[in-house]
């Protein structure tokens, strides 16, 4: 961690930018994307790999969590990563820790409502490593929207000396968010999933052609996935992007997210819909990787990573 942080110093005192990725590790074209995002933007790329026990609830996946340090070391090689920094769990927490970062409001409800000290234990550890990396951009997937919406605000409302950058989510060619979660599907389960992308995309077609009434939207989503019998929901949301409050018209920006379960996986998917001048729409329904480790976007505009500066 010393080390880390003295890199970290020794990259901006040479006048070097820092870009920050941090992850859970077993490396996909998600994570890879993060990597170039940071790559592009950053003279000194670091990329964090931590199994954080404390975002995951007592009968979550921990255990089981997919784990592959030398592949992801080959990855973080091929991507240009300067540093590749994965801590043991006791180097991260020494000691039971005194101290949680709680972002209030946003952690409420979506995934928050099913996994109640989920994002405490994200925005905490997020804390922890900005505080040991210092001054930098952190690349974040749109992929986790609700964790880019409370780690955002976190940095705001800490005064935390870092931007971070939303980036788009990338999917596998049928559509399916990619997930290291992704490993633990079944081959029928793996087919059910792609349920949750359908949906977005019908409700993709629905607004372009001018459906505004969020009930509307969200009754495609749950149809289409009540029509897949290995899925159960756990939520579709109508909500705005930065508030995740619940709207009853699309207006502005708006986050249709959903979260389904099959078999032993939780999945999660969302799109973002702007609403510019109360006319024009554009999807950001991620991007589709067309190679191992590449991707390719499918529009520009709203599918470019983003961030407060
Ligand atoms: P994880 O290792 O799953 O905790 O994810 C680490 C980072 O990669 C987070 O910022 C995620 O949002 C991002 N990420 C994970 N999957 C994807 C994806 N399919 N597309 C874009 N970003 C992703």
């Amino acid at each position: 961690m010393a080390e880390m942080r003295t890199a970290c110093e020794e990259a901006r005192d040479a006048g070097r930018t820092v870009g920050l990725v941090p992850t859970m590790g077993f490396f996909h074209a998600g994570h890879r994307s993060l990597m170039r995002a940071a790559r592009e933007a950053s003279d000194f790329v670091v990329v964090t790999v931590f199994v954080n026990p404390t975002q995951f609830g007592p009968t979550e996946d921990l255990g089981a969590y997919p784990r592959d340090p030398d592949g992801d070391a080959a990855v973080a090689r091929a991507e240009g990563v300067d540093v590749l920094f994965a801590p043991p769990v006791e180097e991260m927490y020494p000691e039971p820790g005194h101290t949680t970062v709680h972002v209030d409001g946003l952690t409420a409800r979506l995934c928050g409502a099913s996994r109640p000290s989920h994002f405490d234990g994200v925005a905490t550890v997020v804390a922890k490593l900005f505080s040991i990396a210092g001054p930098c951009r952190a690349y974040f997937g749109r992929k986790d929207a609700q964790q880019l919406a409370v780690v955002t605000r976190m940095a705001v409302d800490l005064n935390l000396p870092v931007t971070v950058i939303g980036c788009p989510l990338v999917r596998e060619a049928d559509g399916l968010a990619m997930s290291s979660r992704n490993a633990y599907l079944e081959p029928d389960e793996r087919e059910a999933a792609t349920a949750l992308s359908r949906a977005l995309r019908q409700i993709a077609a629905e607004i372009v052609v001018g459906e505004r009434d969020a009930a509307v939207v969200r009754k495609v989503a749950l149809d289409t996935i009540a029509s897949e019998r290995l899925l159960t929901l756990d939520y579709a949301e109508v909500v705005d992007a930065t508030s995740l409050e619940p709207l009853a018209r699309l207006a502005g920006t708006v986050l249709v997210a959903l979260a389904a379960t099959v078999g032993r996986t939780r999945l999660i998917d969302n799109a973002t819909f702007l609403f510019e001048g109360g006319a024009d729409v554009i999807a950001d329904l991620g991007v589709t990787a067309s190679g191992p480790g590449s991707s390719r976007p499918e529009s520009s505009g709203a599918d470019a990573c983003s961030g407060d500066s």
